[in-house]
């Protein structure tokens, strides 16, 4: 039998071992999560909504353990920790509360005598893969939704992060009294994915992280006529406009590209800057970023901690000793110290180096300079991604006029591009996603589907 270890990402420690599940053990997993799914979606749903509650008291009173098993293996301080436990709590108690939403409505008919109902039904076993960024939250945004509804779900989460991502959730749910098979974790990596994306029982497959792997699972899923939610990566970007205060600006920048090494999705990879007060916003942006302390979050009081992986880490570099060699400036910051990378400012970019087109996933901040509103729209519209942008100005309207001119699924006015809450509709366009959503009622849409339902009370008539 193979296992994977975890391990913590700034001192190479071992955390655990997983076993790494066989094919045979996928296809077990998706078949007690088949069997156990229908008399799950028979229980009422203050059953349901009571054992997500339940699932929500356990993560509070492990909480301590998670945090620090969240900082090693991710890599983070232990802030980003207690907001991913915050909001995965947020999450189950919504889910909870998403249990007892209206579940159907009846649809005027046409037809004499005819009674015509929307009803929504679970999808059956929903198969979720998760990045190691945010494995908590990014599991527990799947899994309690989907349950609330009544499906089982099959969570298999990255080999960066199988314990703060599986094996946590597995002991969370077992503790708050979920039946037996309802909720399966596999271990492992694309071999697993691939095989539970397969899978003829699964009938949903939801997944978060790379565009690549997102549209491989896209076609697979598409060749089974399987539905599939995708919440992939993007690219990004903060616009200064010329009225913005320009302290306000740079936190909100620096927070944008920085905040956990820039390894999210939301973060902003792009800062598009009016040239008006492009130069006193890179000296903010960098004075703030050449004072961020970066170290192992475990032992230090830090602001940083290492890159998820050397793979991450070493495409950052070269992403970035790519654009100096094309004649980028790197203002503050650099990767020479593996496994960290210190928090970067880039000015000089140019808008087809691969440092501005790609999703970087580190620390780093390409400054663009650009002369008016119109080019900014257009810069920042120039993309294939399509996830959130943010706009920083003293004027609300001309904030929201931009804003709603930006290409993505969200968008922000005077704050950060890294936002999420358990209501929003999260999620995005293009090589960031199919247009799903997840949060609040959205959830309703993508875990549910209608069955039309009618009853006739007159006696009906046909030609023959
Ligand atoms: P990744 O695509 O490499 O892996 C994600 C998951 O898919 C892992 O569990 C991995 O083992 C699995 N996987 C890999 N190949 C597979 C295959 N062929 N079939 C099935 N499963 C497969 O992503 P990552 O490096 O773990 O995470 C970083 C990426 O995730 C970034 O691009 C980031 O933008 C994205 N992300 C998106 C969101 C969002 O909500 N839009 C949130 C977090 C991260």
């Amino acid at each position: 039998m193979s296992t994977l270890t975890s391990l913590d990402k700034a001192s190479g420690v071992a955390l655990g071992t997983v076993p790494v599940s066989a094919p045979e053990d996928v296809d077990a997993a998706v078949s007690r999560a088949a069997a156990a799914q229908p008399a799950w979606a028979a229980l009422t749903y203050a059953e349901r909504a009571a054992v997500l509650r339940r699932a929500a008291a356990s993560l509070g009173d492990r909480a301590t353990a998670m945090r620090e098993l969240i900082v090693r293996e991710t890599g983070s301080i232990y802030g980003k920790a207690d907001y991913e436990i915050g909001a995965a709590s947020a999450e189950l108690l919504e889910a909870a509360a998403l249990a007892a939403r209206p579940i159907g409505e009846v649809r005027p008919s046409n037809h004499a005598g005819r009674f015509s109902l929307a009803e929504r039904v679970p999808l059956g076993v929903v198969a979720a893969i998760t990045p190691w960024n945010f494995p908590l939250v990014l599991g527990m945004r799947v899994i309690a939704p989907a349950l609330a509804l009544g499906n089982a779900v099959v969570l298999k989460p990255s080999p960066e992060t199988p314990l703060s991502g599986g094996a946590s959730l597995v002991e969370l749910f077992s503790e708050a009294g979920l039946p037996e098979g309802v909720f399966q974790v596999v271990q492992g990596g694309a071999d697993v994915g691939e095989r539970l994306v397969a899978h003829p029982a699964t009938a949903m497959v939801h997944f978060t992280g790379s565009s690549a792997v997102g549209r491989s699972i896209a076609a697979t899923a598409g060749g089974l006529l399987k539905k599939v939610s995708l919440e992939l990566g993007g690219n990004n970007a903060l616009v200064v406009l010329d009225d913005a205060d320009l302290e306000q600006a740079a936190m909100i920048g620096a927070w944008s590209s920085f905040h956990y090494q820039g390894q999210t999705c939301i973060t902003a990879g792009r800062h598009v800057v009016h040239a008006a007060v492009a130069d006193a916003y890179v000296a903010e942006l960098s004075r703030r970023a050449a004072a961020i302390v970066v170290g192992d979050p475990y032992t230090g009081q830090v602001g940083l901690g290492p890159m998820i992986n050397s793979r991450q880490h070493g495409r950052a570099a070269s992403m970035l000793a790519e654009a100096v060699a094309d004649g980028a400036t790197v203002v503050t910051g650099g990767a020479d110290d593996a496994p960290f990378f210190r928090p970067t400012v880039v000015t000089s970019v140019a808008t087809d180096m691969r440092l501005w087109r790609e999703e970087i996933f580190a620390p780093i901040a390409p400054v663009l300079v650009v002369a008016d509103e119109e080019e900014a729209v257009r810069v920042v519209n120039d993309t294939e991604y399509g996830l959130v942008n943010s706009v920083v100005t003293a004027d609300l309207r001309r904030g929201l006029s931009v804003a709603r001119r930006l290409r993505g699924g969200m968008a922000h006015v005077n704050d950060a591009t890294p936002q999420d809450e358990a209501l929003a509709p999260f999620g995005g366009i293009g090589l960031s996603g199919l247009g799903g959503r997840s949060g609040g009622d959205d959830n309703l849409e993508e875990f549910t589907q209608r069955r039309w339902l009618t009853t006739t009370d007159l006696p009906v008539h046909y030609p023959y």
